[in-house]
């Protein structure tokens, strides 16, 4: 990675900005700049429907050098609170350093379902041919949000303007990850109806599930991604095969003009 990409944050005293209306002090953090905009952003908060006491997450688990990003809509309140039967696994302590580690180390515990359910899809023959992780898939996949803010209800209850806002406020975030930290991910799973909506656009034309595409996000940035819906159930065995099979399909077709 780009050198130039980092911040050196070396005296105790500087103050870096505000995501609620506690101070952020930093101490002697070294950080990207896209971490430093993340963390450190407010821009859902100011009028929309997003928990204020929540702070962004920058991403589950880290980025660095992961072939495969699974990108999904936005974080749940259960992360922070520990709803839903899991431990509130994240921090939101006022102190970013503190936060930010929490967000990297999110997979040193067990998460909760939705990500049980996304490890499935890197088992079988993905790790066979694509990802050879030895104890979790998140060794070799990272987890990014679209929506950097928890939202007040389930993102399938808030009304479209304000979804299309909160799109439009945190896609930057996720357009700086994909440019700091290429060329990584070679492929990226856009999980859920609106991520696929969402990546879609940049491709020019409507996609289905399971189909995969190369999309020209910007210059320099224009990687393979492949879409899956998120269900309302646990899939099955059976349903995972399918994804399983396009992952691989897609990831022999990398360096392919076909995509
Ligand atoms: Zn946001």
């Amino acid at each position: 990675m780009l050198k130039s990409a980092y911040h050196r944050i070396a005296s105790m005293d500087d103050r870096l900005g505000e995501w609620e209306t506690g101070r952020l002090w930093i101490r002697g953090v070294t950080m990207t700049n896209t971490e430093y905009s993340v963390h450190n952003c407010g821009k859902c908060h100011q009028k929309h429907p997003t928990m204020k006491k929540y702070p962004p997450v920058f991403s589950f688990g880290a980025l660095e050098q992961k072939p495969i990003w699974v990108v999904g809509i936005n974080p749940a309140e259960a992360e922070y609170d520990g709803s839903n039967g899991s431990a509130p696994y994240l921090s939101r302590s006022t102190d970013i350093e503190e936060r930010r580690q929490s967000q990297l180390r999110y997979f040193d515990n067990k998460p909760y379902d939705f990500f049980q359910q996304i490890e499935k899809f890197f088992g079988g023959e993905v790790r066979d041919k694509v990802v050879d992780w030895k104890a979790k898939p998140w060794e070799k996949v990272g987890f990014v949000d679209l929506v950097k803010c928890v939202t007040k209800d389930g993102w399938s209850k808030l009304k479209p303007q304000d979804q299309r806002t909160l799109v439009d406020n945190c896609k930057p975030h996720l357009e700086h990850q994909l440019f700091e930290y290429r060329p990584w991910p070679k492929l990226i799973v856009a999980y859920g109806k609106p991520v696929r909506e969402w990546f879609s656009r940049f491709s020019g034309q409507y996609r289905s599930e399971y189909e995969y595409a190369r999309v020209p996000i910007q210059a320099e940035c224009a990687p393979v991604v492949l879409f899956i819906d998120q269900r309302g159930y646990k899939r099955s065995e059976r349903e995972i095969v399918p994804i399983r099979q396009s992952i691989v399909k897609a990831f022999q077709l990398l360096g392919s003009p076909q995509l």
